[in-house]
């Protein structure tokens, strides 16, 4: 398979599309807004004063680069591969989404920009932005679920604190879904003084584009790190994949390197529909939330049901981008039971001192059998988030005696 180099250059084209993924399938009156916020970015984005302004906030706000670390206790535990962690859960917030969260605050402070608004599932989104508002002195309007505010209660408190007004959705199954329709709404009424932040590489163009770009800081670091450690590229590549900005933050710095990549999906309880959030494994083409790809979808073409424990993986579809480059077989998927999970969270903490976001233990539970099936690689794995959000939800339902 060749792939049009510079590869990030070519992709997507100028509509949007990665082959046939991605696009922007908008309400007409969004529009302009969208096109305007493209332009805005190819030329803002790509000025210098943007570039080192984002430059100087990586290094001395958000603390980057975050390390590389060789976690030499679990690969002698696992017995197998090299076992390497980007270490995403050093990042200020304790994941990285803020990433791409202070780029697009500060797009949207170039833009004169009054208002951040956006949906957020587990408030990890929310928190991210709330973080990035506060910075930039913008206001910032979070959509939320009444049941996941029920459920997600620090987030919520500190989405509050931050100076973020958190507003209650309560219409429907009272979720994500609800908070998206609910969050665009607000959006129309008033997208000349507002931007919509969208939360991963996902929803219409150009956001998987500008996602995948400000998320790319996280690849570029590792390659250098990488090679400046073990002289050497990394043989293989791990991330987990919701909406998969983690995943193409790493994977974009090596697109054309000759390293295997692994987005790893979450399987939940089992393979049956409903059971898990396995997109890119058992889905099949359609759109949702504006734009074109793999989704998991009920025979009548509405979004399926969807479980994982980690609730940042969560999501009946996937980025454009992972669709497209697990199409050409560029990269492989992977999966990681609920089960599985738990072990690695486990494992991690007690033979290293890092307790994992469940995102991000899907990562390293696929990792673990990736490094048995190939006992002489290297192993990266996007380390994304910290685990300070589960702890509680995991010591409940798996208590630590057990593992
Ligand atoms: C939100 C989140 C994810 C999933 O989002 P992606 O866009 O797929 O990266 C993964 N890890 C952590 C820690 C998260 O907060």
């Amino acid at each position: 398979m060749e792939l049009k180099k510079p590869y990030l250059n070519q992709f997507p084209d100028e509509k949007g599309y990665f082959g046939r993924f991605g696009g922007a399938f908008l309400p007409p009156e969004l529009i302009e807004q969208f096109k305007s916020i493209e332009q805005a970015y190819l030329t803002i984005g790509n000025s210098h004063n943007f570039i080192r302004e984002l430059r100087d906030i990586r290094k001395h706000y958000q603390g980057r680069p975050t390390p590389v670390y060789y976690a030499k206790n679990l690969t002698e535990f696992v017995g197998g591969a090299r076992i390497y962690l980007k270490r995403e859960d050093l990042n200020h917030t304790g994941a990285h989404k803020l990433n791409h969260c202070m780029g697009e605050a500060l797009l949207a402070k170039y833009l004169g920009k009054k208002k951040l608004i956006a949906e957020t599932g587990a408030g990890q989104h929310g928190v991210a932005l709330a973080t990035a508002a506060a910075y930039f002195g913008l206001e910032c309007e979070i959509h939320m679920g009444e049941v996941d505010i029920a459920k997600e209660h620090p987030n919520v408190t500190r989405m509050r604190i931050l100076g973020a007004k958190v507003i209650p959705v309560g219409f429907g199954a009272k979720t994500l879904k609800e908070a998206v329709d609910s969050a665009f709404e607000a959006y129309l009424k008033d997208p000349v003084n507002s931007i919509y932040a969208i939360g991963s590489v996902v929803g219409p163009h150009p956001f998987p584009k500008m996602v995948r770009d400000f998320q790319s800081v996280v690849g570029f670091e590792a390659r250098e790190q990488f090679l400046e450690m073990t002289g050497n590229l990394p043989d293989n590549l791990v991330a987990c994949v919701g909406g998969g900005s983690n995943a193409m933050g790493l994977f974009s710095a090596f697109i054309e390197d000759p390293c295997e990549i692994y987005g790893v999906e979450p399987l939940g309880k089992g393979t049956k529909l409903g059971e898990h959030a396995a997109s890119l494994s058992y889905g099949s083409e359609g759109v949702l939330h504006g734009f074109n790809s793999i989704m998991l979808q009920n025979a009548d073409g509405t979004p399926a049901a969807v479980h994982s424990i980690a609730s940042g993986l969560d999501y009946p579809s996937v980025g454009p981008e992972h669709a497209y480059l697990n199409s050409v077989q560029r990269t492989n998927v992977g999966t990681a039971s609920d089960e599985e999970t738990i072990e690695a969270f486990y494992a991690l903490s007690r033979h290293e001192g890092i307790i994992p976001a469940l995102e991000s233990s899907h990562a390293v539970a696929f990792a673990m059998k990736l490094a048995r099936q190939k006992p002489y690689e290297s192993i990266l794995v996007n380390l994304s988030g910290r685990g300070d959000k589960d702890i509680d939800f995991v010591v409940e339902n798996f208590p630590p005696e057990k593992y």
